[in-house]
């Protein structure tokens, strides 16, 4: 079996496709400035935080002077933080939640890195429907998990017999990322239900339970009326994650948090809130910040502005189409991930790199052939971009 260690060296020289985007991007500013390039290969949300952050920081700023007001906070959150969480999560899951039953965490990468490390032996598995978040590979690989993806269908909805037939004794958690990053799906109530209904056999037969990981960052960002169904009331393996990095535009500030159903923490006599509650500690995290987790709760009612998401949504999607460009319109979150013209995604990557536009190939995301669009920029962006996506097109058609 490949160490830990040997896992992140042999990943280290291999930078990843969006931070490789990231850099070329950088490289195309400077040399052409910022107005030139059409840089959609970043998920850093532009939208500016809900008007009431401003107030609620001078708020925090007038409290910084008091003692502590700085200091750690015990390490599975403040306590009121943790209890206006759960009140806002006890809605949002239909599922009465309290303090408890949330620890906050550093982001929603913070939750997953502490969820792995308390539930992860070396060589256990974590199934995941792909195209997937690749730095889920790398959060689990810290404690020698393996990732599996498990193809979705063409229509990016979960394919359930293949998930069934992935499950080993080794399974340990299937990752759900609804409203979905690269695809933009939001997984059907139905599905989740057989989801459900399969991992609750299997743990009926076995000591480990496997648990179902719903990771919800974008779960405020679902349009054409499309609702997320809530997950807990579904299952007590349900563990919901998600952080307030792209709901409130908050993400250098690290605040997330995960939820444990109150009757798995009834039937593990709580132990699973503990060892996130201690690993949250000893992996060095310590606390989630506390302005960030203070801000948070006071305004976690509150999202972005979604109807700037919409409407760039909806401009990204004639622009594909205006120029030929085939894609499954996303009900949810900010991404596109439609088809590559050609089939070959790293050759239309290149194509619009020529025409400075900085898209992320598919094969970063385990799905070939496909090519990620973050609508995380202006409106101007997209239609700049519009003659751009057309050249490459018929560059790579003409091949
Ligand atoms: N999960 C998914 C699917 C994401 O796209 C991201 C960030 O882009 C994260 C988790 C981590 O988010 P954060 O740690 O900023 O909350």
């Amino acid at each position: 079996m490949q160490t830990v260690n040997g896992f992140f060296q042999a990943s280290a020289g291999k930078s990843s496709f969006i931070r490789k985007m990231f850099e070329k991007g950088l490289e195309l500013k400077a040399r052409f400035g910022e107005d030139a390039v059409c840089d959609f290969s970043l998920g850093n949300p532009d939208v500016p935080p809900p008007a009431a952050a401003g107030a609620v920081l001078h708020r925090l700023a007038d409290e910084a002077a008091r003692p502590l007001a700085l200091g750690y906070c015990p390490n599975a959150g403040i306590p009121s933080v943790r209890e206006a969480i759960a009140a806002h999560l006890s809605k949002e899951q239909q599922l009465a939640l309290n303090a408890d039953d949330v620890v906050m965490t550093v982001g929603a990468a913070g939750a997953l890195v502490c969820f792995f490390r308390a539930t992860l032996e070396p060589g256990d598995e974590v199934i995941v429907p792909s195209p997937y978040f690749v730095e889920y590979g790398n959060y689990c690989g810290h404690f020698g998990g393996v990732l599996k993806p498990v193809p979705t269908k063409d229509d990016f909805s979960l394919d359930l017999d293949a998930i069934a037939a992935a499950i080993t004794p080794k399974t340990r958690a299937i990752i759900v990322n609804s409203p979905n990053n690269p695809t933009g799906v939001i997984y059907s109530r139905e599905e989740l239900f057989r989801l459900f209904a399969l991992v609750e056999a299997e743990n009926a037969r076995r000591e480990k339970p496997v648990f179902v990981l719903s990771d919800e960052p974008y779960r405020a960002f679902a349009f054409d009326g499309a609702v997320v169904p809530a997950v807990m009331p579904m299952s007590p393996f349900a563990v919901v994650l998600g952080s307030f990095s792209k709901t409130l535009s908050m993400a250098g500030e690290r605040v997330g948090y995960i939820a444990v159903s109150p009757k798995l923490s009834k039937a593990d006599g709580g132990t699973l809130v503990s060892t996130l509650i201690l690993v949250n500690r000893t992996l060095g995290f310590v606390n989630a910040p506390v302005l960030g987790q203070r801000l948070a709760a006071a305004i976690c009612a509150e999202t972005v502005d979604l109807a700037t998401y919409d409407r760039r949504r909806r401009l990204m999607a004639e622009v594909l189409s205006d120029a030929g460009i085939e894609f499954i319109m996303p009900k949810g979150a900010f991404y596109f991930f439609p088809k590559a013209p050609g089939g070959d995604d790293l050759a239309f990557v290149d194509a619009l790199l020529a025409e400075r536009i900085l898209a992320v190939p598919g094969s970063g995301f385990g799905r070939a052939g496909h090519i990620r669009l973050s609508c995380s920029v202006d409106e101007r962006i997209i239609a700049r971009a519009a003659d751009g996506f057309k050249r490459a097109v018929a560059n790579v058609c003409a091949k």
